[in-house]
């Protein structure tokens, strides 16, 4: 089969690759007919994830066709429309008992599981791909669902929603600030309107994001490089701030921004990867009553979200901006690499 490898920061090839075959009973084989590309791939290809080795077959988005289930496979079987879930979890551990299947601990050979699609194991940008553990980490596609808006569900939307708004305790009325519209940020404006958010503020330096953002859920949008986005976002609220402030894009001075906006009692709620320090002024911080959030997305709502997708209450196939085929795997990579420049939000890259 064909599939894209990692070979090293930088480096990445659509190439020739053995087909993947069945390891356990519990595993399936997938047909990936729609994959995607995250901005974790993009982490990967400039060496910032050193466990992804070279060889690796990146990817852990995706939607397929189940076309051979081990023997101790019972939620699915071949000829199954599925969405392969960005977190593999075994559903017996003591994390995925209690929903937490990012920190599952099943051992596959690597110790734990989790993130472990294009990240330990080789993953979803490929013709063929093994899931283990399937009853746990597939979700079959009602009927209705598309291939674009299935994709959706594998990693972004349950990231933005469990993370960003879950994780944020967004209530209804509140005001929510998301600094960051990147897919994921749109994913938390999107689903914020779920707990009953009164108003939803995108800021970004992005003017092209900022308009997008707009048809994803947010009322307002700021510039995030103007002297006065405090002010602005503060103005949004009845002067005390926001209730929930989002943080989407994973750098020191976008933290520190949700910081500046959240109000005495407000949440933090952290969805960006950091890959530097990122200081805390907890000096300042504590005497607000400021919750911080951390998390890795488990996709323990992926059933609940992939419902409101089959019922169009969620508009997900918006997130799709550029289709490429599958031997246009490099052209998907370059045109979602330079995002700022092609405006692309998710690229589909489909048989
Ligand atoms: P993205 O790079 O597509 O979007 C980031 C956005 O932030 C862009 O629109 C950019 O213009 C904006 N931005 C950059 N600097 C800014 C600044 N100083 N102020 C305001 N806006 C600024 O990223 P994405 O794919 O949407 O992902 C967002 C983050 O979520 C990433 O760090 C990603 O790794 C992370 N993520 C976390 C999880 C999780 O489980 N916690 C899962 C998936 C992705
Ligand atoms: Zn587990």
């Amino acid at each position: 089969m064909r599939a894209l490898v990692y070979g090293g920061p930088g480096l990445r090839e659509w190439t020739e690759v053995p087909d993947p075959q069945i390891l356990h009973p519990t595993d399936v084989i997938v047909r990936v007919e729609t994959t995607t590309i995250c901005g974790s791939d993009l982490h990967i290809l400039k060496g910032d994830v050193p466990s992804v080795e070279p060889g690796r077959v990146l990817g852990h988005e995706g939607v397929g066709t189940v076309i051979e289930a081990g023997s101790g496979v019972s939620s699915v079987a071949a000829g199954d429309r599925v969405i392969i879930s960005c977190m593999t979890a075994c559903g017996s551990c003591s994390y995925c008992r209690t929903g937490m299947y990012a920190h599952c601990l099943a051992d596959e050979g690597v110790p734990g599981l989790g993130w472990a699609l294009g990240h330990v194991i080789d993953g979803t940008q490929a013709e063929l791909v093994r899931v283990p553990f399937a009853d746990f980490s597939l979700h079959k596609i009602p009927e209705g669902v598309s291939d674009e808006a299935a994709v959706m569900l594998s990693d972004i939307l349950p990231t933005g929603f469990e993370i960003g708004v879950r994780y944020g305790r967004v209530k209804p009325g509140d005001v929510v600030a998301v600094v960051g519209a990147g897919p994921v940020g749109l994913a938390a404006m999107m689903t914020a309107g779920l707990q009953g958010a009164a108003r939803v503020v995108a800021v970004d330096l992005d003017a092209n994001r900022r308009a997008q953002a707009l048809g994803f859920g947010a009322t307002d949008a700021v510039d995030a490089g103007a002297s006065d986005w405090e002010a602005q976002v503060r103005s949004m609220t009845d002067g005390l701030g926001v209730d929930v402030a989002i943080e989407a894009v994973g750098i020191p001075a976008t933290f520190t921004a949700c910081t500046k906006i959240v109000r005495a009692g407000g949440t933090i709620a952290n969805v960006g990867v950091h890959g530097a320090p990122v200081e805390l002024a907890l000096q300042d911080l504590w005497i607000h009553d400021i919750a911080i959030t951390t998390g890795l997305v488990s996709t323990s709502t992926t059933p609940m979200l992939l419902n409101l997708v089959a019922r169009r209450v969620l508009d997900v196939e918006k997130f799709a901006t550029h289709r490429f085929a599958f031997d246009e795997f490099m052209d998907a990579y370059d045109t979602f690499g330079r995002a700022a420049d092609t405006q692309a939000l998710k690229v589909i890259v489909a048989r």
